[in-house]
């Protein structure tokens, strides 16, 4: 299945984290919703996102390879490509974005957003994993 995901992530504490070529970007302890997309193999690129030992290639890599940040929950549904941005400017509208993070090969502002709660995203995402 190929298709689009969001990966909810709780940041545990503040901090300022080097991510890629992006730069240094300040997190809050916080929850965070990150929109992306692959045309291969749904399933294994989320369970890539929740593994630790990986080289950091994305800017969540760098993100998530934290030990005080964890993927709590993954949405994710079917859909081409062009729909990932059309997700993440919903999220955008109900979140703050961290300005450039994962959107080097799209016109969006970001695909990372920090977020208050995720009780909408049911209905943006057809299905979902519980990672508690
Ligand atoms: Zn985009």
């Amino acid at each position: 299945m190929k298709g689009i995901y969001v990966l909810i992530v709780q940041v545990g504490t503040d901090m300022v984290l080097g991510i890629g070529a992006l730069g240094e970007v300040k997190f809050r302890k916080s929850l965070y919703a990150y929109v992306g997309s692959t045309q291969k193999n749904l399933q294994k690129r989320i369970e890539r996102h929740m593994r630790d030992d990986k080289k950091c290639f994305w800017h969540i890599d760098y993100l998530l390879q934290e030990e005080n940040t964890k993927v709590i929950e993954a949405f994710f549904k079917e859909g081409k490509k062009a729909e990932e941005c059309v997700i993440a400017k919903e999220i955008d509208e109900k979140g703050d974005r961290i300005e450039g993070f994962g959107s080097s090969d799209c016109k969006c502002k970001s695909h990372l957003f920090r977020i208050r709660g995720y009780g909408f995203l049911p209905e943006l995402m057809s299905s979902w994993m519980n990672r508690a």
